[in-house]
């Protein structure tokens, strides 16, 4: 991949090259005949791990093995001298790759390619966060000699905690890039109206956490590819198995596997997907070309915010029950939605899958459980909204915090995406540090709850939600009386 032209090739590293060549091929039918010919389920229990693979190479293990080897050693000098040039898959240096990761890799970048028509590619990351990171310093890089060439992306107000602090202070403040918060992404003009000739990139997260904003994703993509910008999302609370935004002209997607791609909750980790030939004004081919590759094998190479082997092989076997897992949460947080919608000490609930969210209907035309056609049960394309939502509790704050605090076996944390049930009050959690402007920005009143339903009896979940909304829905009767009526 780089500097191939400084280096002379002997007829030692040639026959090197020729081997590897032909691997790289038979890999390519074999997607190409084989992995793309396969409904979601196969791939995400399959991915590129195949019997052949396992006999060959890995003496029969029927789970891809866990390399927890720093390095790979080779044969000889040629061997060596090809692979530190890229000139043939390696895997080198576990900072660089490794063969765990690199299962873990496939598997998601055939899952957010599924119906895409065209190569998709993936790089693993330590976490959610350093894929976001490894998405978009590359876009953000000098292109002339002066230093002080002012640069901004635009990006979504409502997103993750994380990303507003990533964006507003690692970028903004302490590098003087300009993030162009977006307050409306629905708004097209509001996107539009913000582009000039030093913006970079537009970033959207959807559905946001923990707001459920939402865009018209094709037209954004319009808009950027417009101007030469790629398009970037986040689509950590989709998953997959109900949103591919590469499918509908998103460049690039980013994934916090920690969440719903981990149900378990084993762990920390995250991938940059990437289709091939990515619109961008940055004059760089290789980048280009094949972006998740180019971030993989250069600058996350110098930076090294790579994924632990063992880490990957967990996420990876969390994944291969995606689709069949988010069709069971999305349909136990419709029904605990429902109740919590109804409930006289609830203000409000935010669910895309509410008929009530001013976003439903947009969002139904993006959000389907991936072949639900081929379904037995279903036989024809169905809505999957996830299992991410919030609501508001009636009264003072001191209310939102005794419904919180009475929850007895939904768990208090901030996390999501979890089997188990989980609630965090944002406010003073995850969008705690962005202070108050921020929380209007992002639209995160303090008496909002986000809960993220698990795979638990929905009629459970619901009792739970019931008993600590009574607490304070009796101890203020006599206002609920009143709003009743
Ligand atoms: C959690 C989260 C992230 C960050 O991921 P980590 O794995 O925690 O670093 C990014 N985006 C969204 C939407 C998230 O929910």
């Amino acid at each position: 991949m780089a500097g191939a032209d400084e280096i002379h090739i002997t007829p030692g590293m040639q026959r090197y090259i020729d081997r590897n060549n032909a691997y790289l091929e038979r890999r390519s039918t074999y997607i190409r005949d084989v992995v793309k010919k396969w409904k979601f389920d196969t791939i995400a229990v399959h991915g590129l791990y195949s019997v052949e693979d396992a006999l060959d190479d890995y003496q029969g293990s029927i789970i891809e093995p866990v390399f927890m080897s720093s390095s790979q050693a080779y044969r000889d000098s040629d061997e060596m001298e090809c692979a530190l040039a890229y000139l043939i898959p390696t895997w080198c240096y576990s900072r660089i790759a490794n063969p765990s990761t690199y299962f873990y890799e496939w598997a998601l970048a055939l899952m957010e390619g599924y119906g895409f028509d065209g190569e998709t590619s993936c790089c693993s990351t330590s976490s959610g966060m350093a894929a976001i990171m490894t998405a978009v310093q590359p876009f953000l890089v000098h292109t002339e000699q002066h230093v002080h060439e002012p640069r901004n992306f635009l990006a979504t107000a409502q997103c993750y905690g994380g990303t507003f602090q990533q964006f507003s202070i690692r970028l903004m403040e302490e590098r003087g890039i300009e993030c162009r918060w977006i307050e409306d992404p629905t708004d097209i003009d509001a996107w539009a109206s913000r582009i000039d000739k030093n913006t970079r990139f537009l970033y959207g997260e959807l559905p946001s956490n923990p707001a459920q904003g939402f865009f018209d994703i094709k037209a954004v993509a319009d808009l950027a590819h417009s101007h030469n910008l790629p398009l970037i999302c986040d689509n950590t609370v989709g998953t997959p198995a109900l949103l591919r935004p590469l499918c509908h002209g998103a460049d690039i997607v980013i994934e916090s596997a920690t969440k719903s791609l981990t149900t378990s909750g084993f762990g920390v980790a995250g991938a940059v997907i990437s289709r091939n030939n990515i619109t961008t004004t940055i004059d760089n081919p290789q980048m280009k070309e094949n972006f998740a590759a180019y971030v993989k094998y250069l600058p996350n190479r110098d930076i090294g915010p790579n994924l632990h082997p063992m880490q990957a092989i967990l996420t990876l076997n969390d994944m291969r029950t995606l689709r069949s897992k988010m069709d069971m949460l999305s349909r136990n947080t419709m029904k605990v939605a429902k109740f919590l919608e109804g409930h006289p000490a609830v203000e409000s609930a935010e669910y895309l899958g509410l008929p009530s969210h001013p976003l439903h209907e947009l969002a139904s035309r993006y959000m389907w459980l991936v072949d639900a056609e081929y379904d037995e049960l279903y036989g024809k394309p169905v809505n999957r909204y996830g299992h991410l939502m919030s609501f508001c509790v009636k009264g003072d704050v001191q209310n939102t915090r005794d419904v919180f605090d009475g929850l007895q076996r939904i768990w208090r944390a901030t996390d999501l995406g979890r089997i188990k049930s989980v609630v965090t009050i944002p406010a003073i959690s995850t969008h705690q540090q962005q202070g108050e402007e921020g929380r209007k920005l992002a639209n995160i009143p303090p008496n909002l709850i986000r809960l993220c339903v698990g795979g638990e009896h929905p009629d459970d979940t619901i009792a739970d939600l019931d008993q600590a909304l009574n607490r304070v829905a009796s101890s203020t009767k006599v206002s609920m009386a009143g709003a009743a009526k």
